[in-house]
């Protein structure tokens, strides 16, 4: 066994899946859509399929060029620098790879990486695996109602930089608590990743997903980030199309270049049929961009309702919801109905998706008989 597979081999997802299947629960853990991609991507990837022998091969290794083109034209515009299709974009199997690539090509052995708790559980073995050491400093709440409630101190950031620290990873909107950073909040971190010459790697997966009013904003849009920052996005989360498993990252070419090294000596490449489709998605998108056809519109709108749903559900029975900006989760306070051992800051909360309609309407059902 190699050193670097101990410590890692547990997995929460692979865990609650099994769970899941042995028990039969209504699982209102695993966040992906119970619903399809809308009808638009679900028929390009159908024409794909049926479009020749092209779209049963390989592609361009670090991403089909329709699509790698499309995500530069798409994100160009809200980065508002020129994104170079070939140089700075980087297709890979999920944000999940998007990630890997990043740690493994630019974290090395006694590198110290921040994380910002709480955090999806991803970045810790990805850090212990590329041999580097995970800090970390957390997000405290301030008082409860909101994510935004929730905040970073710069003090506490600053404090835990040393001369090994190599990288800072944020996740806005973030998974599990919902928070989508203000840009002030992510001027603070900018500071100092420009201060202390740290690279910043963004994950940025639930994007379109903000709610009441809250903006994403890029980190990679500020001045001075744009040539430290490694943006991770998703089209599992962009397009309810998580088993497409389509990701990418993007940033400055002369980073991308060490990210591709790692993509081509490990996937090489990904599937044809689905990059397709997505840059046709994208393609769309980029024509309704703003307006309310767009899906980008549509979705936080559909997914606005069931945040609401989810939180009168629970606080009927008595727990408060932290009401997140963004994303398809929520956390709440279970001390009032079980008492955990509060060993860690976190260990109070739970957290809750939203995102699946046949486990809300189940999990309304059990909670009203049971309160
Ligand atoms: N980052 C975050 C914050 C996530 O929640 C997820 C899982 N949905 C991922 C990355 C991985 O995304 P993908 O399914 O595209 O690999
Ligand atoms: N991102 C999803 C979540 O946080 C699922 C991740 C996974 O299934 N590996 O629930």
């Amino acid at each position: 066994q190699a050193r670097r597979t101990a410590g890692v081999d547990k997995n929460l997802w692979v865990e609650f899946t099994q769970l899941a299947a042995d028990y039969k629960p209504v699982n209102l853990g695993q966040g992906f859509p119970d619903f399809s991609p809308p009808q638009f991507v679900q028929d390009a990837f159908c024409k794909a399929v049926c479009g020749g022998p092209s779209m049963h091969q390989y592609t361009r290794a670090f991403g089909h060029p329709p699509l790698v083109k499309s995500l530069a034209k798409f994100f160009s515009r809200i980065v508002g620098c020129e994104i170079d299709p070939l140089e700075d974009v980087l297709v890979t199997v999920g944000a999940y790879q998007a990630l890997f690539c990043a740690f493994q090509a630019l974290v090395d052995e006694g590198d110290e990486v921040i994380i910002i708790e709480p955090f999806f559980d991803c970045y810790q073995p990805m850090v212990k695996m590329t041999g580097g050491k995970a800090v970390y400093v957390p997000l405290r709440p301030v008082s409860i109602p909101s994510s935004g409630d929730w905040v970073l101190s710069a003090e506490e950031l600053a404090s835990k930089i040393t001369a090994r620290t190599k990288a800072i990873v944020i996740n806005t909107p973030n998974n599990p608590i919902g928070k989508v950073y203000k840009t002030e909040e992510l001027q603070m971190i900018a500071d100092l990743c420009i201060k202390h010459n740290m690279l910043c790697i963004s994950d940025e997966v639930y994007e379109w997903l903000t709610y009441d009013g809250a903006k994403h904003v890029k980190i990679a849009s500020l001045p001075g980030m744009w040539e430290r920052t490694i943006t991770v996005g998703s089209a599992g989360k962009t397009f309810s199309a998580t088993g497409w498993k389509v990701g990418w990252a993007i940033g400055s070419g002369n980073i991308m270049k060490h990210l591709k090294t790692i993509h081509q000596n490990t996937v090489y490449h990904c599937a044809t049929a689905a990059q397709e489709a997505v840059a046709q998605g994208f393609e769309r998108e980029y024509e309704l961009f703003g307006t309310p056809e767009s899906y980008f519109q549509q979705l936080p709108a559909m997914l606005h309702l069931k945040r609401k749903k989810l939180a009168s559900c629970l606080e009927g029975v008595g727990l408060q919801p932290v009401m997140p900006e963004g994303g398809y989760f929520m956390i709440a306070d279970i001390s009032s109905v079980s008492n955990p051992e509060h060993s860690k800051e976190f260990d109070k909360y739970i957290r809750f998706c939203f995102v699946k309609d046949s486990t809300l309407d189940a999990a309304e059902d059990i909670l009203r008989k049971w309160s």
